[in-house]
């Protein structure tokens, strides 16, 4: 991988972290806007299917938000990867991660043979 690859990547990186921040500020906000409407629905707290259906869709979001999260963080990862020098490097084995690879996906950790022994575990 040369320079002008890394800056590449890292300029890509650090769109989708501003994007993944934006979209966890909105799953946020939107969150808090829920639990308040919910709350305001005491006369309704012994409808058992209102309230199912309520708890479900609270999951949803709180699983679409872990999502986000847990992208951010890799992103932010491998932007510190990139600061400390060790970016591009298969974080299980070390080898380097085909720049093909991290043009599709800058935030990958591993390579893929070491990807798929994950998967297939
Ligand atoms: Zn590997």
């Amino acid at each position: 991988m040369d320079a002008a690859d890394l800056a590449r990547l890292k300029s890509a990186l650090e769109a989708e972290r501003d994007r993944l921040q934006h979209e966890l500020g909105d799953l946020e906000r939107e969150s808090a806007t829920n639990i308040s409407e919910t709350s305001g629905e005491n006369n309704y707290r012994d409808h058992m299917a209102d309230q199912g259906t309520a708890t479900f869709g609270k999951e949803l979001d709180m699983s679409l938000e872990d999502n986000v999260r847990e992208l951010c963080e890799s992103v932010t990862k491998a932007l510190a990867r990139i600061e400390d020098g060790t970016y591009g490097a298969c974080l299980r084995c070390g080898k380097s991660i085909p720049v093909g690879r991290l043009g599709a996906m800058p935030a990958a950790e591993l390579c893929i043979a070491c990807k798929e022994w994950e998967e297939s575990r």
